[in-house]
């Protein structure tokens, strides 16, 4: 997202944008993003310091590292970033830090839910779906 800095002021000014998730550059082998990454961003200028209150939403693909399984999430995150802006420069750019915050709130540990009851190791059967007979 970039924002032309004249058209900034103390009055919040509103801004939204679509950007396709293969640009970022943000997929892991347990993690895929699909979709577009959808910002909303309210921004204000005091001076030289500008603020902006973001939302990021997100759809991802991820493989369960407990069950093998593939779900789709819907992550939505919201930053506070803030600018010190020199008045030559005419723009803002800010999607590198987005994109550093959206990769900052990646999982450790990609699950499909917390108490994922992955597989079981003797029958390979899904124990989220099913019970299976094997004794412990
Ligand atoms: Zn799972
Ligand atoms: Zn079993």
């Amino acid at each position: 997202m970039r924002i032309e800095l004249g058209r900034l002021t103390e009055q919040p000014l509103e801004a939204s944008e679509d950007i396709d998730a293969g640009k970022w550059d943000l997929d892991s082998f347990d993690v895929k993003f699909i979709k577009n990454i959808h910002i909303d961003c309210k921004f204000r200028r005091s001076g030289k310091d500008v603020f902006a209150h973001c939302s990021v939403l997100t759809h991802r693909l991820i493989t369960c590292s407990r069950c093998l399984g593939k779900y789709e999430q819907e992550v939505s995150q919201d930053f506070n970033l803030s600018y010190r802006v020199s008045l030559r420069s005419d723009y803002l750019e800010i999607d590198s830090d987005l994109r550093e915050e959206v990769l900052l709130n990646f999982p450790m540990k990609v699950l499909c839910k917390p108490d994922c009851r992955g597989i079981c190791p003797r029958c390979g059967v899904n124990l989220n779906i099913e019970e299976c007979r094997c004794k412990k």
